[in-house]
């Protein structure tokens, strides 16, 4: 995707006429533009969904439908746990942070239980069970999940209690999300106008009024009465934007419908409004997590460097930000015998030995370097200590022989998706348009341009820098509704 496609905005005295019209445009047929469209029209607005594929879906239908909600959901309490908003809250600024979006995060923790009620009543399905494990996506469809809220340093900072909804499937959930949200989306007055990409948006003065798509050959005019939403995800697939703005996720695979091409945000970019935290990504680091977390993970020089219990993205940043993908998984048979065979996605181990010492001569470490790191690792774990991460101590455990090593650069891929392909690491954007609460999106000198509204991955949502799985379908639908409210508010 280039960016030489041209986002300049048109002024309204250029357009001689608007092909359609409605209160409320939304453009980008995600979970962010599902939950804007199904927003406006409930506040009363006339509202058309523009989707440039051939259907809805987005990245959001890929996803594995991990929603990350708390304050004490109904499916916490059935499944035993307390959870408070404060705690949610003080949660998601440690792990979104530094200096995540405060403002967003207390709306987001203090409207989650309502925010689930919403997704219920469109008929979006929350399984009342929970997966223990660390892990991306559970193997079975139980509908709660640990997001490394147990872990060093977050147990520490918020009373811990598992916050990753995961939509029921026996796999990736965002199919059936989407499958509902649709269902939702055509039981309503929205017009869904697909094959119509937007590219410029049409200003009056400060105002958005408007917007100049593409419907395959034709060019089309859209008026705004009142209102344009921008849910069109993320850039990451855009290359241009990836090497100005994020130049550590070049070359890496992308998490992604191949579609981040980050044009709602360049639309926007071009009527003055600011982004934020543009280099932050989320990585999805080639491993799993729940034989990560039953061994260790370690650098080319045979060192960790991180406690293997967070959510594992955190381990991918560090990975890339701080080993540049250099690292291994090290684990011994037990560790990799515990992890349930759905969970493998059939990753075995690259090498196998009888000692530590052959293991790290093997890994072309350091003499030496390996087997202080296990020593090390062992004397303390024998005791359920690990003073130098922290782990919990429910996953400590002297490792013993035969050992083994998997290589992360080889990739993995979950069945479903087919081989793997990505290397050691895709990825995603996490930053785009500096957004209010509310949805509206912010000029460069921090005022509101008149409207124009964003949800989704095209903003900087709750995020800075840090990323919690769930929180994409999560900002994404949260805001989106309040963005769709917003914009019907005119
Ligand atoms: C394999 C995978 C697993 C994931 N798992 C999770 C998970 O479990 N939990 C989680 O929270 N997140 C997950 N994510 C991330 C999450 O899916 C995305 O961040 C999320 O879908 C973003 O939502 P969105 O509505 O902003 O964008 P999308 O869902 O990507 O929707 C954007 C839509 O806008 C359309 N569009 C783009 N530009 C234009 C334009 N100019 N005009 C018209 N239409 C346009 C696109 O075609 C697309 O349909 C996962 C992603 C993938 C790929």
């Amino acid at each position: 995707m280039a960016t030489s496609v041209d986002h300049t905005p048109v002024d309204i005295v250029d357009i001689a006429n608007f092909d359609h019209e409605a209160d409320v445009l939304v453009v980008g047929y995600g979970c962010a533009g599902a939950a804007a469209a199904l927003s406006a029209t409930a506040s009363g607005a006339e509202t058309i969904l523009l989707e440039k594929l051939t259907g809805g879906g987005g990245s959001a239908a890929l996803s594995g439908g991990e929603i990350c909600l708390g304050g004490g959901t109904p499916i916490q309490q059935a499944c035993g746990f307390k959870d408070t908003p404060e705690a949610m809250e003080k949660f998601l600024n440690a792990a979104l942070g530094p200096d995540a979006d405060a403002d967003k995060i207390h709306a987001y923790s203090h409207g989650s239980v309502d925010h689930y009620r919403w997704l219920v009543d469109h008929g979006v399905p929350f399984k009342e069970s929970i997966w223990e494990s660390p892990t991306w996506v559970p193997p079975t469809d139980d509908g709660l999940m640990w997001m490394g809220e147990g872990a060093y340093p977050f147990a520490g900072i918020a009373a811990p209690a598992p916050r990753g909804h995961r939509v029921t499937s026996p796999g990736f959930g965002g199919k059936v999300l989407m499958d509902v949200l649709t269902q939702a989306v055509a039981a309503t007055s929205i017009s869904v106008h697909t094959d119509t990409g937007a590219l410029r948006l049409i200003t009056d003065g400060d105002r958005v009024v408007g917007l100049v798509a593409r419907h395959f050959a034709k060019t089309v005019t859209y008026r705004a009465r009142k209102g344009i939403v921008i849910t069109t995800g993320g850039f990451a697939d855009n290359k241009d934007m990836v090497k100005q703005h994020a130049p550590q996720l070049v070359g890496l695979g992308v998490t992604s419908d191949g579609g981040d091409d980050g044009s709602g945000i360049l639309m926007s970019q071009a009527v003055r409004a600011a982004v934020r935290h543009m280099s932050a990504g989320q990585v999805g680091i080639a491993l799993i997590p729940g034989m990560m977390v039953r061994g260790m993970i370690v650098n080319n020089v045979g060192q960790r460097f991180i406690n293997e219990d967070v959510y594992p993205g955190l381990v991918g940043q560090a990975a890339l930000y701080k080993h540049d993908l250099k690292v291994w998984v090290i684990l011994d048979e037990r560790a990799y015998e515990a992890v349930p065979e759905a969970e493998r996605w059939g990753v075995t181990p690259h090498f196998v030995a009888e000692t530590v010492a052959e293991l790290e001569a093997e890994l072309g470490m350091p003499d030496g370097a390996l087997q202080t790191t296990v020593s090390e690792y062992n004397r303390h774990a024998a005791a359920g200590d690990d003073p130098y991460f922290h782990k919990a101590a429910r996953w400590l455990r002297p490792l013993e022989a035969p050992f083994a090593a998997i290589d992360v650069s080889r990739g993995m891929a979950p069945p479903e998706y087919g081989d793997a392909t990505g290397g050691a690491a895709e990825v995603f954007t996490i930053g785009g348009l500096h957004t209010t609460v509310d949805g509206a999106v912010l000029d460069i000198d921090g005022r509101p341009i008149a409207g124009l509204f964003a949800a989704g991955r095209a903003t900087s949502g709750l995020h800075s820098w840090g990323y919690i799985s769930g929180t994409s379908l999560g900002d994404g639908t949260f805001f989106g509704r309040k963005a769709g409210a917003a914009a019907a508010a005119g």
